[in-house]
């Protein structure tokens, strides 16, 4: 591979460049769900994190570090959902230009909330439409730096931060469980727990319907797969990186699944029992375990809620099952 993978070096620099810019989020407990499982739990709050999910993390970590002639002509990115919001909050926070490529039919919050945080957003028909071929040729009329949303250095080792703080915080953990998508915030854990916590188990969780990285680390090879439908939809990836894949193939412990209804569960879980909201793909992390049929008896239990950002009337509409 010709790009050296990131190290923990890297995320300690990380959290050195996001000090004072993100928020150090809370970790939760619930002797509810203590009892559950029968474990000591620990849940960092990523629901809470600034713009709603870790990606904010990823992706001012890698905006700080544009040279003075990228920042001038600014950022790309083609995302509908909260790789857009972080990226767009990021560059108004370091004062540069962002575009984000978004299909005209997103909803309509997302346009908008991607708009407020001062972003110009450019949209095409994702029927007819390639966003790639789009985001390629605007980057390259406008000499923008395109980030994408998993398979970079300086996005993973942001997205470990958020579980460096956890294992800062709480010595000893014994299992360690993270939503994953396209692995940029898996692998940045799996860095950060090697470091700090190196006899953590530490587990991707990847929607039921699209198990891609479950074939990936079975098959030894990238395995790629069609949009999958969920409504985890911070994950419906369709593959991992290459970076995001060689750093999980060797220091996973396994990848897990959970179905749509057991994410709705959990979701009402945090609801009901610690008053917090919590996307579907943010609920990964939790149902997965749940459902894994690991002995956690007893151990002590890390997650990562990794975002809080759903549409308040399809909220509604998960929570009431
Ligand atoms: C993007 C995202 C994920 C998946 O992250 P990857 O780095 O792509 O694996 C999980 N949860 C939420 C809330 C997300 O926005």
């Amino acid at each position: 591979m010709s790009t050296t993978l990131p190290t923990y070096d890297d995320v300690q620099a990380a959290a050195a460049r996001l000090k004072g810019v993100a928020h150090r989020t809370p970790v939760m407990r619930s002797a509810t769900a203590d009892a559950l499982l029968g474990a000591e739990l620990f849940f960092k709050c990523e629901n809470l994190q600034r713009m709603g999910a870790f990606k904010f993390r990823g992706g001012y970590n890698t905006l700080a570090q544009f040279t003075p002639e990228q920042k001038k002509r600014g950022v790309l990115a083609f995302s509908s959902g909260n790789h857009a919001q972080a990226i767009a909050l990021s560059a108004r926070i370091l004062g540069m230009p962002a575009a984000i490529v978004m299909p005209e039919d997103a909803p309509a919050a997302k346009l908008a909330a991607t708009r407020g945080y001062g972003a110009e957003v450019i949209t095409y028909d994702r029927f007819t439409e390639d966003r790639e071929a789009i985001s390629q040729r605007i980057a390259g009329e406008r000499g923008m730096t395109l980030v994408p949303p998993f398979n970079h250095p300086h996005v993973i080792a942001g997205q470990g931060t958020a579980a460096m703080e956890l294992l800062e915080e709480v010595p000893g953990l014994d299992y360690l469980f993270a939503p994953l998508g396209g692995g940029g915030l898996l692998s940045g854990t799996l860095l950060a727990a090697k470091a700090l916590a190196p006899q953590c188990r530490v587990y991707g969780v990847e929607p039921e319907a699209g198990n891609d990285a479950q074939q990936s680390l079975r098959k030894g090879e990238i395995v790629k797969i069609a949009t999958p439908k969920t409504i985890a939809d911070g994950a419906q990836t369709q593959a991992l990186g290459d970076i995001t894949f060689a750093i999980i193939r060797r220091d996973v412990s396994d990848i897990l699944t959970a179905s749509d209804a057991q994410l709705g569960e959990a979701m009402r879980f945090y609801a009901e029992r610690m008053k917090i909201v919590v996307e579907p793909t943010g609920a990964l992390s939790f149902a997965g375990a749940r459902h894994s049929g690991l002995d956690l008896k007893g151990k002590r239990v890390g997650f990562i809620i990794s975002g809080g950002n759903v549409d308040l009337a399809s909220y509604g509409q998960l929570l009431a099952g």
